[in-house]
């Protein structure tokens, strides 16, 4: 084995190497132990704490917090609690004929020392959620958080560093660099969330080692209205969706396809819930939050600037703040397809509005791109709905509304090829951390014996009625 000395990393590594068949070997009653410590430390010890940190990194209004980050991972860790037992028994499967003598079962079993390398814009919740996937299947976890939420990352490091022995979950803080050494060790899994352009490079990492991955990526997460669609509806829960987190958020709709002939009403409604959401001077609404860091707000920027310079339509906002990180909630229409909004994730407060005539046409735009992470449709029409949803390819979608699919966790999440690979949450999330071991029992005389060398022509007769017959 490579010699990895040299790597800071691989003291930390190395504990959890030794210790990793212990912590596979925990019962369901052990694992839901640690998941209650979690639960403690999230839910009431840095409860505040967390929603302190958060409003430091992304000026987020506590309720979000309390939603998109808190309730998230405890809904997680009780979905885990409740369901663990029947996740960790034995899987009976049927054994054919031709193996007359044996029986059949797969277990999950644990895959070793796992990594987590998490983004900045839910840190907690897309940190501790496949933390707690990690801990329900028995391993041990290093964890890498974003170094563009300096105070939530702290705040992790010292929650982590609270309950649990780093001999079994460590967080180690720090840039890219800490990524680039911790990529280098040879874990038994990586999950992944960030961008697509990343993923690749942690996929090209873990494919040294032949390490599996989960990658959660992002993209652009298109929002089709047809002229059916109970317009003020979709404006309600496309505005709650876009604006929410300040539209850092992989699956926000990222830009509409709506039918021309609601187009107006549609931007008319949005301009509603707008004013409602966050009244007719955001800045001050407190709730409504902030660009992470100066380079995102310097991209973001770049994308307005490019717009405007394209004669786009601003219907709402464009104004920003550098100081402060704020940029308005903005809608855009009449882009050219150049327009960088429209080639990027934009991740950040700007809905670009397209419009078409025929559905083939939304169908055909959205297929010219990569698949996203999520797709939305609005339409009373079941025959529209069904036509996209067979269509066109997506990590997941919503019918009449946005986000919401993200909170089932009875649901697998997760994109496909550009937007990801791999799924998560509930089961789906403890299946990622697990390696589905196939296991055949010989009670008795096997028949495959039979079969055995030296083979005659008695044996050739008996593979061909095997062949036939079974
Ligand atoms: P990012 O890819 O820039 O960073 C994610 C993590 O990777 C961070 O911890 C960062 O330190 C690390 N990293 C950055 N560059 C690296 C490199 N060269 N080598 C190794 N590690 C590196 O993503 P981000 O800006 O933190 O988050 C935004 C992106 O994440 C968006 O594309 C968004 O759609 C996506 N996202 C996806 C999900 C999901 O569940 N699918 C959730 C949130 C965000």
């Amino acid at each position: 084995m490579k010699d990895y000395k040299d790597n800071p990393y691989f003291q930390l590594f190395s504990a959890q190497k030794n210790n990793h068949f212990k912590v596979s070997q925990s019962t369901s009653k052990a694992r839901k132990k640690k998941l209650s410590v979690l639960q403690k430390a999230i839910e009431s010890t840095y409860r505040e704490e967390i929603v302190d940190a958060l409003q430091k990194d992304l000026g987020k209004p506590k309720v979000e917090t309390e939603l998109t980050e808190i309730y998230q991972i405890i809904a997680e860790i009780k979905f885990a609690k409740r369901n663990l037992n029947q996740w960790m028994k034995k899987q009976s499967v049927s054994t054919p004929m031709s193996m007359l003598g044996a029986s059949s079962y797969y277990i999950h079993e644990a895959k070793g020392v796992c990594l987590i390398i998490s983004p900045w814009n839910f840190p907690f919740n897309l940190t501790f959620g496949p933390l707690v996937s990690a801990i329900a299947a028995g391993n041990t976890v290093i964890i890498k958080p974003s170094e563009m939420t300096p105070h939530s990352s702290a705040l992790m490091a010292k929650i982590v560093a609270d309950i649990f022995d780093e001999s079994e979950v460590a967080l180690v803080e720090g840039e890219v660099e800490a990524s680039t050494k911790l990529l280098e060790l040879p874990f038994n899994h990586i999950f992944f969330t960030g961008s697509p352009k990343v993923g690749k490079i942690v996929m090209e990492a873990a494919s040294k080692h032949l390490t599996s991955v989960t990658l959660e990526l992002g993209g652009k997460s298109p929002t089709i209205i047809d002229k059916t669609a109970n317009i003020d509806k979709a404006a309600k829960k496309i505005v709650w969706g876009k604006f929410l987190n300040a539209g850092q958020i992989c699956i926000c709709p990222d830009y509409i396809l709506v039918d021309e002939s609601v187009k107006s009403k549609f931007i008319k409604a949005c301009k509603k819930w707008l004013d409602h959401y966050f009244s007719k001077n955001p800045k001050a609404s407190n709730s409504y939050g902030r660009i992470v860091t100066d380079n995102h707000f310097e991209r973001l920027n770049s994308y307005l600037k490019n717009a405007k310079q394209l004669n786009a339509i601003f219907e709402v906002g464009g104004k920003t703040d550098a100081d402060s990180k704020y940029i308005e909630p903005t809608i855009i229409s009449d882009i050219k397809p150049e327009a960088k909004l429209l080639e990027e994730e934009i991740f950040g407060p700007i809905l670009p509005v397209l419009s078409y005539n025929a559905l083939d046409e939304a169908i055909a735009y959205v297929n010219s791109k990569e698949r996203p992470l999520a797709l939305y449709i609005f339409s009373k029409n079941k025959a529209n709905v069904n036509k996209i949803i067979n269509n066109t390819k997506a990590g997941g979608t919503c019918i009449n509304n946005s986000i919401i699919h993200y909170a089932n966790h009875n649901l697998p999440f997760g994109g496909i090829n550009n937007s990801g690979i791999g799924k998560s949450h509930g089961y789906y999330g403890f299946e990622a951390f697990s390696n589905k071991r196939a296991i055949v029992k010989q009670h008795t005389f096997g028949i495959t014996e039979l079969l055995f060398p030296p083979y005659t022509n008695l044996k050739e007769k008996l593979a061909k009625f095997t062949v036939k017959w079974f």
